[in-house]
């Protein structure tokens, strides 16, 4: 995106009006004197044309703005070496000033200061809410009531699972796949349409150029891919073996369990993944699931200088 083609639509003649006898509408490159009575053109009162109205310099070789003649102030085309109303040189000549085009009228906004600095208070004031409520902590004591453990392990079963996925995706030992099509994303499309806008630019010489801005127009069209779905053989999870208790001596479950190092067959298990969680205990409704190191610096009944909430008194885990 972002490509724009900008072409041009050619030179047209500006217009003014004679400001001694009042003609309007005189054009502003063929018509340096008033048609009427012969009054000079005054080149910074010159005026676009009205949509659809202009006339078309057909040929036009632009060589820049006119400028004003020193001496008399005239106006001159670029390439005079001398006014030809005052014969004054026109060496340290200044341009003409150029007519800026009416562009599309913008309704201003109305500047609501009042409103952006009410959002950024009640912002701040949520903030400091909740670093009030949740953040802030303060230096306290809390005993370490307890040692609590739990223990792990997930069963697996070698089993035929059925499963979905993007063609590109699917594993090479998957089986019995069907697929069909469906949108997997979008893209964005040119639809061969273009947006434009025109511009008019003084050049400052009698005639504005007409220029024509195009940007294309995208849609956004699906993409589309096989999904399939197939059957696969692998571990699954079919149960979790879980123990627990009090104290510091953790051991891994082990009624019932199928060995950990299993062939890959049908109908097969084996141990999976071990997990441990190490809880220290801070009275009834307060804990911290703790590394193994932390977990055994402290003893049971052991006084422990934290940092703990200042709002709820809850114990700031990080700070063991
Ligand atoms: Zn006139
Ligand atoms: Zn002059």
């Amino acid at each position: 995106m972002g490509e724009q083609r900008v072409e041009s639509e050619g030179h047209f003649e500006m217009l003014w009006d004679c400001e001694h006898c009042g003609q309007k509408g005189l054009l502003g490159l063929s018509q340096r004197f008033c048609a009427e009575c012969g009054g000079p053109q005054n080149p910074v009162k010159r005026y676009f044309p009205k949509e659809g109205d202009a006339k078309k310099v057909e040929g036009h070789k632009y060589e820049g703005g006119d400028r004003h003649c020193p001496a008399c102030e005239k106006p001159m085309g670029t390439q005079c070496k001398n006014c030809t109303y005052c014969g004054a040189p026109m060496d340290g000549s200044k341009e003409v000033r150029g007519i800026v085009a009416a562009q599309p009228k913008v309704e201003p906004k109305k500047k609501r200061w009042w409103i952006l600095f009410l959002v950024l208070g009640i912002i701040a004031l949520v903030i400091l809410g909740i670093w009030y409520r949740f953040i802030r902590t303060k230096s306290a004591e809390r005993v370490v009531t307890a040692h609590k453990w739990t223990r792990e392990i997930a069963v697996e079963e070698f089993k035929q699972v059925r499963e979905s996925e993007w063609r590109d995706r699917v594993p090479r030992e998957a089986e019995g796949s069907t697929c069909y099509r469906k949108e997997r994303s979008r893209k964005q499309e040119k639809t061969g349409e273009e947006t434009c806008t025109t511009e008019r630019k003084d050049k400052k010489d009698g005639t504005f150029e007409q220029v024509k801005k195009c940007t294309p127009v995208y849609r956004s069209v699906p993409v589309e891919d096989d999904w399939c779905t197939y059957n696969m053989r692998k571990w699954v999870q079919i149960d979790t073996a879980k123990a627990s208790g009090v104290g510091i001596n953790p051991v891994w479950p082990d009624k019932g369990l199928p060995p950990a190092d299993t062939h890959a067959s049908f109908g097969a298990k084996r141990q999976g993944k071990k997990t441990e969680t190490l809880t220290l205990e801070f009275g009834a409704d307060d804990s911290c699931d703790v590394s193994d190191s932390t977990w055994r610096k402290y003893t049971d009944n052991q006084k422990v200088k934290v940092e703990v909430r200042a709002s709820s008194g809850d114990v700031v885990c990080s700070s063991l």
